[in-house]
């Protein structure tokens, strides 16, 4: 692989493997061990490219720029948000993997909430937190290539991501909703037969329809589909007797900042104080 428009010069490791290195920002880690988890396919994965960077993984670093970088975490602080620039100035490629990455995550609730509300709800000294009052995905601050959702992400989509990343194809990953999955495997639907909430008319398909096969409705941990339906949902839920601040809620977790979902529970009474549509920056694939 060789440099691009971005500032990335050619990245290609010493032995003339492509360069990938992983970058954390407020998380919980949990989509980096996803990489970690893909144990057999991780060594064939290190056979095709040079980890340079990954300290989830290795003290070892070895300096940008790199072919591909894989971003986690939502931007928090001043400091992370010049970090990131300086990231994405050293990538060819840069892919923000997770809930967190791609839609500020479960720390994006501070998004709805009053100044400073939920640092004093959680520490005993909050006046020792320096943070941002608004947690934000990558692609507000950085022009981002591709976005893997999910929390955590799945491990056979983000292999996909790295291996058309590294062949310089686009990615295939479904943007049709977990309903698909669901009809795929014959699972019973949760919402039609029990009556049972359930998000994933509207969230994205990943996770193999894991809750509802288990008999539980999906509370949106992939975050939303494409051409989610939210208002249709909405109604459905209201029509069950839910209440306009259980609905509100029930958008509002992993995802609660993606427009999608933000806006539907904006628009069953949740408060705002961000407009992270505004500001998002996805690159077009060909685009280099
Ligand atoms: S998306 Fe979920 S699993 Fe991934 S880093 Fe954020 S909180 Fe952790
Ligand atoms: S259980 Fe949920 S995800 Fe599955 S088909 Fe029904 S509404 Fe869709
Ligand atoms: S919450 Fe929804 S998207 Fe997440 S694992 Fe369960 S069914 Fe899948």
């Amino acid at each position: 692989m060789s440099g691009g428009a971005d500032g990335a010069n050619g990245a290609a490791g010493d032995d003339g493997r492509p360069t990938l290195a992983v970058w954390k920002f407020a998380s919980c880690d949990g989509c980096q061990l996803s990489l970690l988890d893909c144990e057999e396919e991780l060594l064939m994965l290190a056979g095709a490219v040079r980890i340079a960077h990954f300290t989830e993984m290795s003290r070892a670093s070895t300096p940008g720029p790199y072919d591909v970088s894989l971003v986690e975490g939502s931007i928090t602080t001043e400091a992370d948000a010049e970090r990131v620039r300086e990231v994405r100035a050293m990538s060819r490629r840069l892919v923000t993997i997770g809930a967190c990455a791609t839609a500020g995550g479960i720390q994006a609730l501070r998004n709805f909430a009053g100044e400073g509300e939920y640092a004093g709800m959680v520490y005993a000294h909050p006046e020792y937190i320096a943070a941002l009052e608004t947690s934000t995905p990558i692609s507000a601050h950085v022009e981002v290539d591709f976005e893997l959702q999910g929390c955590p992400i799945d491990r056979h989509q983000l292999l996909e991501v790295l291996t058309a990343t590294l062949a310089g194809r686009r990615p295939v990953i479904p943007g049709h909703s977990v309903c698909w999955q669901c009809k795929g495997r014959g699972t019973v639907c949760v919402l039609v037969a029990k009556g049972t909430a359930c998000l994933g008319p509207v969230t994205r398909s990943g996770c193999g329809a894991l809750c509802p096969a288990v008999g539980r409705g999906c509370f949106g941990c992939f975050g939303p589909a494409e051409t989610a339906n939210t208002a249709s949902l909405a109604a459905q839920l209201r029509h069950q007797g839910m209440a306009p601040l259980e609905l509100s809620r029930f958008f509002s977790t992993f995802n609660a900042a993606a427009p999608a979902f933000r806006d539907e529970a904006v628009a069953e009474g949740a408060p705002v104080r961000v407009a992270l549509g505004a500001t998002r920056r996805n690159r077009p694939w060909g685009a280099q």
